[in-house]
């Protein structure tokens, strides 16, 4: 099943986009072999289906590796931000930021859940904070 839109060009990412909107971090999924991949790929690259579907995401994973990054992606960016590869449930790794963390608490294996913002534009987001955090802390 591709994803289709109405009118204009077809985006193969736009699922992606628009799930987020949505507050769902949905992935590809070949429809023939059940591999999720990301980023988004024309063909299946275990077993070269060009057919694919979506997949939701639980948004928790674990942090892969991470960097305290001092380049601002924006005027109004205030640096430094915490940029990790994060590992997520589903076998998936995305590149996301991290918030609610210091950044002397930072470290590779915290347990992190997918939070949704709207960089102020309509235009939504994923970062990742840690589950203590999201949880209320404790
Ligand atoms: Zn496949």
């Amino acid at each position: 099943m591709a994803y289709t839109a109405e009118g204009g060009a077809i985006r193969d990412d736009q699922f992606f986009w628009d799930g987020l909107k949505e507050h769902r971090l949905l992935f590809q999924q070949c429809s023939d072999c059940g591999t999720v991949r990301h980023p988004i790929e024309p063909m299946c690259g275990n077993c070269g289906s060009l057919e694919w579907g979506t997949m939701e995401s639980s948004g928790h994973g674990t942090v892969y590796t991470w960097i305290l990054s001092h380049h601002p992606n924006n005027a109004d960016d205030v640096p430094p931000r915490l940029v990790a590869l994060v590992n997520l449930d589903e076998g998936i790794r995305l590149v996301s930021n991290v918030a609610g963390v210091e950044h002397d608490a930072m470290a590779n294996d915290i347990e992190v859940t997918v939070d949704y913002y709207d960089r102020g534009d309509g235009v939504f987001l994923h970062r990742f904070l840690p589950v203590d955090s999201a949880a209320g802390g404790n």
